[in-house]
């Protein structure tokens, strides 16, 4: 089989979509998983990039909908304490949904030599969903970790699952399966 060059790209894991602004308890509890997610791609040299929302305050668009939440320079845009963002890892900051949208991701997973993105972070059925679209629009094979993303509720996580499959021909595997698979 071909060797998958892989990245874990983790999605608004900030203190204002887990403990603020839009606090999430469904985000915390996939907290561990991720961080052991984390750790072992870290171990196995798989690149971690996290993408974080980092609002204008009174320009972005989407802070109309939302509320204020992880403007940039502020605690509320910082990645949880919990996922202790390592010297090796990527930081991408975004202004909408996509992590791909007006950034640089898709240089930087060139420059890495990435074919194939791991999807983890909040929301599965919104940043997630929509990360994942343009991964696959851009000719990257999707992986979605289904015990590091959750959504606000059972109903839109399991319909973002369906989604991901359909849509996006991704394969939908949980942290235990995908770091055996890549040991
Ligand atoms: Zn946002």
């Amino acid at each position: 089989m071909l060797k998958r060059k892989y990245a874990i790209l983790v999605v608004d894991m900030l203190n204002d979509f887990v403990t603020g602004a839009l606090k999430c308890d469904r985000g915390l509890a996939i907290v561990p998983k991720t961080a052991e997610l984390l750790r072992g791609a870290r171990e196995r040299g798989i690149p971690v990039i996290f993408c974080n929302d980092a609002h204008l305050p009174g320009i972005d668009h989407e802070l109309k909908l939302w509320g204020d939440h992880a403007i940039a320079g502020t605690k509320g845009a910082k990645v949880i304490p919990e996922l202790e963002v390592c010297a090796s890892d990527y930081i991408v900051t975004k202004r909408r949904y996509s992590g791909f949208f007006r950034t640089d991701l898709d240089l930087l997973l060139k420059e890495l030599g990435v074919d194939t993105v791991v999807m983890a972070g909040l929301h599965a059925h919104m940043c997630v969903r929509h990360t994942a679209a343009d991964a696959y629009q851009l000719g990257y094979d999707v992986v979605v970790i289904k015990d590091a993303t959750d959504s606000f509720t059972q109903e839109l996580y399991e319909s973002a699952l369906v989604y991901f499959k359909d849509t996006y021909g991704a394969e939908v595997t949980d942290t235990e399966s995908f770091l055996a698979l890549t040991k």
